[in-house]
């Protein structure tokens, strides 16, 4: 036995961090922008509404460990949400609203939801699955009529909160137990539940606050447009209320002109978001203007992000894109491409980042063995940490851990210096004559294109190399751009043998329910026929 130097017991939980932003930072507003515009609320007047909910699920009968799902925006009540839930002992489950039908009677199945609290706008999704799910006791409806939505038994929020009193007595919490639960959006095989705990949401928030991951500080307005019904918004909510920095929740409304006049009318510091949208928000930006000099950090994940995008925000509109990397499994937060000191502005932030402090990756090659971080070697990553999934909700998955690690199934190599650069998914490699061409590295050239929109490159079989790139691309409306320019633009930027052979022309990249490239249904199109006009280059 030794003697109890620290109080390492001290629990790490969730009721700490919400009680930081009811208290010493109750000034600080949550703003969410609705229909017929702004409602702004304090922390302090969260709080009281965040007890009166706690207290309307021990009236619904949650137990503690009861899953209650959430369907739902960006929005105030989606936030108190995220509080009184795991406050009160029981698991918040975020439920992804892109999800198609079968995904979502699996999901609530699977997780055994008790009660679902559902946007009056979303309840039309919900109503007709109603009798496939059977686990829910109750649903609430949030923001409309719950008489309307056709759900047998709906209640409205706002009279649920009413009904119960501003003040709670917050029960004393184990703090590895689980506080959320994510289901991964199922790009291979049935979607894998990833629970948070309430150690791992505390730990994750303090390293969001880290200055050379996101740096939030009390002095920020953060606006997370990556949703709150995946991947926790990247921690952004729990992050804001440990610091007490200001959101702005954008709703359902996310379209590049309102985005751009939250950002600027709210004096927004960070933003958060997939490729996809800054890429929409960059052409409404170009095409309309904007005044976004308060914006110190753009954070862009989720997908590789191409450093033309980063370069466009930065040369004309004095926005810093920052590139992150996660996953549901970790977190999210895994890594930040902030730049080393001594380098100049680009070389780095062209990649994932260095991990956040506590994490640790390791590349590992296809025969098991452990490769040395020089830039160079090229293998799966692997991470470990104290907020990085350990296992699946009730789902053994043998192949996704390898001794204590996570098998990310991203293929990179790690520079000495810790930062790593993915070239690919596992899945989405593409193998010639023995050789991996990098899509992400193609796509990221072809976007530099001034009239390429969108790119992505999948692989095509071929019998002499195995497989050859495809690029498929979407073109700026108008635009005479040939497959000849394109290959004439990417030569002299990527080696010749990785030069596609083929340009297939499309309308829209597909994309996944959390909004990144779906190249599954490209590879789909490309084995029925179906994948738009294409065209094969000659040598350039
Ligand atoms: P899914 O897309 O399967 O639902 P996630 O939303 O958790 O799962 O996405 C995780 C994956 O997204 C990562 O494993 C990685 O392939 C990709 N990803 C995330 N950020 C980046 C990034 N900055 N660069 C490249 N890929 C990224």
């Amino acid at each position: 036995m030794h003697d109890v130097w620290v109080q390492d017991d001290f629990p790490l939980t969730l009721r700490h961090v919400m009680e930081r932003m009811r208290g010493m930072y109750g000034d600080a507003e949550v703003v969410t922008q609705r229909e017929d515009g702004r409602t702004r609320i304090s922390g302090a007047d969260l709080g009281a509404r965040i007890d009166r909910l706690a207290g309307a699920l021990r009236t619904l009968g949650v137990q503690p460990g009861d899953r209650v799902a959430t369907f739902a925006f960006n929005t105030q009540e989606h936030l108190e949400l995220y509080h009184a839930v795991p406050c009160s002992g029981a698991v918040l489950h975020m439920v992804n609203i892109r999800l198609f039908d079968e995904d979502l009677e699996y999901i609530f199945g699977h997780a055994e939801d008790r009660v679902l609290f559902v946007d009056a706008i979303l309840a039309d999704r919900i109503a007709p699955l109603m009798d496939r799910l059977p686990t829910l006791r109750s649903v609430v409806v949030i923001g409309g009529d719950a008489a309307g939505t056709g759900i047998p038994g709906a209640i409205g929020y706002e009279e649920l909160l009413a009904a119960h009193e501003p003040r709670f007595a917050y029960p004393d919490l184990d703090d590895r137990s689980a506080a959320g639960l994510c289901y991964t959006s199922g790009t291979t095989g049935r979607p894998k539940g990833v629970v948070y705990t309430h150690r791992s949401q505390t730990l994750h928030a303090l390293a969001a606050c880290a200055a050379d991951t996101l740096g939030v500080s009390s002095r920020d307005r953060i606006l997370p447009l990556v949703p709150m019904f995946h991947a926790n918004a990247w921690g952004l909510p729990y992050a804001a209320a440990m610091t007490g920095a200001e959101l702005v929740l954008p709703g359902p409304h996310t379209q590049p002109a309102a985005l751009a006049a939250m950002l600027e009318e709210e004096r927004v510091t960070i933003a958060a978001g997939v490729p996809t949208v800054w890429m929409d928000l960059l052409r409404h930006l170009d095409a309309h203007g904007g005044d976004l000099s308060r914006l110190r950090t753009m954070l862009c994940g989720g997908a590789a992000v191409p450093l033309a995008l980063m370069q466009a925000f930065q040369e004309r509109h004095g926005v810093r894109v920052f590139q992150s990397w996660g996953m549901t499994e970790t977190g999210p937060l895994a890594s930040v491409a902030r730049p080393p000191r001594d380098d100049s502005e680009w070389s780095y932030r062209d990649t994932a980042g260095r991990v956040a402090p506590l994490v640790e990756v390791r590349v590992v090659a296809d025969d098991g063995a452990v490769l040395p971080h020089d830039g160079e070697a090229t293998g799966e990553v692997q991470i470990r940490g104290p907020w990085i999934a350990a296992g699946y909700y009730r789902d053994p998955a043998p192949g996704s851990f390898d001794g204590g690690w996570l098998r990310t199934g991203d293929i990179a190599a790690v520079d000495p210096r810790g930062y790593v650069r993915i070239s690919d998914r596992a899945k989405d490699v593409i193998k010639s004559g023995g050789e991996w061409i990098s899509s992400v590295a193609l796509e990221n050239e072809l976007v530099a294109h001034p009239d390429v929109v969108e790119a992505a490159v999948i692989a095509k079989p071929d019998e002499r190399w195995t497989e050859r790139p495809l690029a498929c691309v979407v073109l700026a409306p108008g635009s005479t751009c040939t497959a000849d320019d394109l290959q004439a633009h990417l030569a002299g930027r990527v080696a010749k043998w990785w030069l596609p052979d083929e340009v297939a022309f499309i309308d829209a990249v597909p994309k996944t329910g959390t909004g990144k490239y779906d190249k599954k249904v490209l590879r789909a199109r490309l084995a029925d026929g179906s994948l738009g006009r294409r065209v094969t280059v000659g040598p350039a």
